[in-house]
């Protein structure tokens, strides 16, 4: 997706979201749009605070198995929680325009995909009903302002069905990414979310996998939903993949014990993105052939991953980035999460 826009700014872009079941494919071609976005601010961004170690990591050369000329980085936010301005918390960092900011910046010498690994659009997982419509309302708005920030997928998480699976349902269904949940089904033997999707991300093709724990009282508290073992949907998902993509990055729902124990059951993934809680792995986690990674929840730092040196490189391959309030945010950015309503502080 070479926009031949200064500076370029190359994004991922999702090819198809899969469901489980072959015959529900959804065939889609959404192309991120945030590179204009990007582009258009990256301009006017200024240099950014990055330490020396940080910056070499980003300026890796590719490694021979792939004749992409550039880095491919995954960029992923853990457990957003619906925070979108800063972290909410202290010292305060985070927000899409510092994010945006920053994004623009690693766009002019790597090609970027960006994703979450659920909890993205509410603060908890129950709400109180008063406050439902606003912040159903609030959460619409929200994923109109992460597509725009080219969003490619997240995961179910338990804070996103707060208001319940037919909002969720609503509220993906509008989405211009898809909202992963490889083992969520309804009694009547329904999948409500897609299992898969495939995106580009510079020359990569990269399979993404939603998986949410079930160990999280999503069954309990919602009795529409079956939540499957994460382990056995894995498996059969993987099995789904063909011709398998150059990488397998599982959203993973779930805390840092119980993604360890789903790549040491279930090998083949090359990446599990973390997104629940507070899932911050100071160092990435080598289970088998699956790196686990997860960054500060509230969107207080992003984790990178190099896609290209992934394979090879496991550890090197990752890093965390914090966004503090001494990065200027993306002003037309900044403007739009000024318009979206604060969430509620958490109880
Ligand atoms: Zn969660």
């Amino acid at each position: 997706m070479k926009a031949g826009l200064k500076p370029q700014v190359t994004i991922g872009k999702l090819l198809r979201p899969r469901s489980a079941n072959p015959g529900r494919t959804t065939e889609l071609a959404v192309c991120a749009a945030w590179m204009f976005v990007l582009c258009g601010s990256a301009t006017s961004a200024p240099p950014l605070a990055v330490a020396p170690a940080q910056a070499q990591a980003a300026a890796v050369p590719s490694t021979p198995h792939t004749t992409a000329t550039r880095p491919a980085v995954l960029v992923y936010v853990t457990a957003r929680l619906g925070e979108v301005a800063t972290c909410g918390c202290a010292p305060e960092r985070g927000g899409l325009g510092r994010q945006a900011t920053y994004v623009a910046q690693l766009g002019k010498h790597a090609d970027l995909g960006y994703v979450e690994a659920g909890d993205t659009f509410f603060h908890n997982w129950r709400v109180q009903p008063a406050e439902a419509p606003r912040l159903v309302e609030r959460a619409r708005r929200l994923t109109e302002l992460l597509a725009s920030q080219g969003l490619l997928a997240t995961a179910v998480g338990e804070c996103d069905l707060a208001v319940g699976l037919r909002v969720l349902e609503m509220l993906a269904k509008d989405a211009r990414f898809p909202v992963l949940g490889a083992n969520l089904i309804t009694p009547e033997g329904r999948r409500p979310f897609p299992a898969t999707a495939v995106v580009t991300i510079g020359g990569l093709h990269v399979g993404l996998v939603g998986l949410i724990s079930d160990r999280l009282g999503v069954t309990t508290t919602h009795s529409d939903l079956v939540v499957e073992p994460p382990a056995k949907r894995l498996a059969q998902v993987l099995q789904s993949f063909s011709p398998r993509p150059d990488r397998i990055v599982v959203l993973a729902h779930m805390s840092p014990a119980e993604a360890e124990e789903l790549a040491r059951a279930v090998p083949g993934a090359d990446l599990a993105v973390l997104g629940h809680g507070n899932g911050r792995l100071p160092v990435p986690r080598l289970v088998g052939s699956t790196l686990l990674v997860g960054s500060e929840p509230k969107g207080q730092e992003l984790g990178e991953v190099d896609l290209i040196r992934l394979p090879s490189e496991r550890q090197k391959s990752h890093r965390h980035v914090s966004l503090p309030m001494s990065l200027r945010e993306d002003p037309a950015v900044a403007a739009k999460v000024k318009a979206l309503a604060p969430p509620p502080a958490r109880p």
